[in-house]
């Protein structure tokens, strides 16, 4: 009898230990509900087919198990699978009118709550899993008493009680089955999605040091990682570039002490690698190397947990062209200040020349005339070095201007006549093309005046007799254009990119400060100015002048 007890509990519990040794990888999850059909519905016919009769015919078995372990775990499916399968098996096997009963009232009390547990049982907790199970097993263990009480298998229903250690024990090891399954395939769950999150923790971290890695490799710093015993373990791309034009490669610097790496750098004592390995945490220093200045800082790298040095990272940041702006500001500083001297010497240098212009003016007026053309000279060229002056305190006081808004158009028809007398002087002519429609400017318009006569006058001097200046203002979407067009000379390309700078000139009488004058006009403006020449056909200066409001490039 007990021997065949334990067969039966063997095999209601083969499925659960089958499903331990194959539920052993996340991939498995899918395949569960049909494991858990085959192999439960396997034990539970076997189970049926070993039934044990005891004393009054009464047949016991552990069928109950699989069925109930099999439909919880397994899902909707495989309960009504296993319900169909468990009742077919019992009609082959049922004959009596009691047992045809006893079947009805175990498909309709028992099977509807254990297909309604089985459809949300995987969303439960531990606790409510154990629950369900033994609730499941009361229910059986209950319809079994109603039924004998009931029906008592033909003998008195106070037999169920009598004598019967056997059946006692039987529940005992039905509890027992039902108890050590659910514990089992919890453990096999709980397993699995142990392996799953560290898979997902395995991944997250994987594309964590994977990103780390990319950062390290593609970003525009040379990072070298050495060991605690300071032998290099990792270069990146940035520090191989460096090291390429000088015929060095990751061969060179991998698994190398920092000794060697050093001396490639022309440090030999005192390298920031060795300082941190003496204790220095963190070592911040500026370094040349390959013709290049490095802002580098070297610190060690630390195990998270205990705290101790495990490496040294050493990451240079190439401050060359910083280095080199810098120097230059410098530069610009100090030409700055020359400026502002000049600029204050030639403020005083005007007003002695006033005095001297008035005395001679007075002279000439006082002196007989063949003397006259004389000072007609002085006189012309005081003025022109008045003009020069004029120019270069304009150029290098660069202040701030008022601005006011009114349109191009008016600015020009201000300034025509002033421009056509000019041109008439010099035997040519000049045409306007104004747009009517220009929208007003924020501009400043003395200045505005001053940078088209500039344009202008190199216009005339370009072209020779008899040429036609063309102004024109173009109304464009979000700009205004000023075109100041003449046929004259051209400019060659190689003298295309010094025409702004101050005292660049070409010509015998010229100051160069024109244009350079217009320059710092067109900036204070916040606009561009281009020139587009052609050699022998001439050259168009155009000013771009952006809308108010409008976002220009
Ligand atoms: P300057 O007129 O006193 O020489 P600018 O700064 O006005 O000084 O001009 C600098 C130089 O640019 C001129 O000497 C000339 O060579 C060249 N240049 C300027 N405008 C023109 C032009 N429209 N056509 C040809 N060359 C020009
Ligand atoms: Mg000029």
């Amino acid at each position: 009898m007990w021997k065949e007890m334990l067969l039966q509990l063997l095999i209601a519990l083969l499925p659960v230990f089958l499903f331990l040794v194959w539920f052993d990888r996340p991939d498995r999850t899918r395949r569960v509900s049909l494991f858990l059909a085959v192999f439960c519905g396997m034990a539970m016919l076997l189970d049926m087919r070993l039934s044990v009769v005891l004393e009054q015919g009464i047949h016991f078995d552990l069928r109950h198990i699989p069925l109930i372990i099999g439909s919880l775990y397994g899902g909707v499916t495989v309960a009504v699978f296993l319900s169909v399968l468990y009742a077919g098996a019992r009609l082959f096997e049922v004959l009596s009118p009691s047992k045809m009963m006893l079947l009805g009232f175990f498909m309709v009390i028992f099977i509807p709550p254990l297909i309604r547990h089985s459809l949300k049982f995987p969303q439960y907790g531990r606790i409510r899993r154990y629950k369900i199970a033994l609730l499941l097993f009361a229910l059986v263990f209950g319809i079994y008493i109603v039924v004998t009480i009931m029906v008592g298998y033909g003998s008195a229903p106070v037999r169920f009680w009598n004598g019967s250690g056997v059946r006692l024990a039987y529940w005992a090891v039905f509890l027992f089955g039902i108890v050590t399954s659910v514990y089992f395939l919890e453990l096999a769950f709980e397993r699995v999605q142990l392996q799953r999150e560290l898979q997902d923790i395995s991944h997250k971290y994987r594309g964590e040091v994977q990103r780390l890695q990319q950062f390290i490799d593609q970003a525009p710093l040379v990072v070298i990682i050495f060991d605690a015993e300071g032998y290099v373990t990792h270069v990146n791309e940035e520090t191989l570039k460096l090291i390429d034009p000088l015929g060095l490669s990751s061969k060179d610097l991998l698994y190398r002490h920092f000794e060697d790496i050093t001396h490639l750098g022309g440090i030999v004592h005192n390298s920031p690698i060795e300082r941190n390995l003496r204790g220095e945490e963190r070592i911040v220093e500026m370094i040349d190397f390959g013709g290049k200045t490095f802002y580098t800082v070297t610190c060690t790298i630390k195990d998270q947990g205990s705290q101790l040095p495990e490496g040294i990272m050493f990451i240079g940041h190439d401050v060359t062209e910083l280095q080199q702006l810098k120097d230059e500001v410098g530069r610009m500083e100090r030409l700055s200040l020359v400026g502002q001297m000049a600029a204050s010497i030639t403020h005083e240098i005007r007003n002695p020349m006033a005095v001297i212009r008035g005395f001679v003016q007075l002279l000439n007026e006082r002196s007989p005339s063949e003397q006259q053309s004389y000072f007609h000279i002085v006189l012309e060229e005081l003025d022109r070095a008045n003009g020069i002056i004029n120019d270069f305190l304009s150029l290098a006081q660069n202040r701030i201007v008022e601005k006011e808004f009114s349109s191009l158009h008016e600015v020009m028809s201000d300034l025509t006549p002033l421009l056509r007398a000019d041109a008439n002087m010099r035997g040519q002519m000049v045409e306007t093309s104004l747009n009517q429609e220009t929208e007003p400017l924020a501009i400043n318009s003395k200045e505005i005046k001053q940078l088209v006569l500039n344009l202008a006058r190199n216009g005339m001097e370009a072209m020779k007799d008899k040429g036609i200046l063309r102004i024109e203002t173009v109304n464009l979407e979000d700009t205004v254009q000023l075109r100041v067009v003449d046929h004259g000379v051209g400019i060659p390309q190689e003298k295309l990119e010094h025409l702004f700078e101050p005292f660049y000139t070409t010509k015998a009488n010229g100051t160069g400060l024109g244009l350079s004058l217009c320059l710092s006009i067109v900036e204070r403006h916040n606009a561009k100015i281009e020139v587009e020449s052609v050699v022998g056909a001439g050259t168009t200066f155009i000013v771009t002048f952006c809308k108010p409001g409008r976002q220009c490039r």
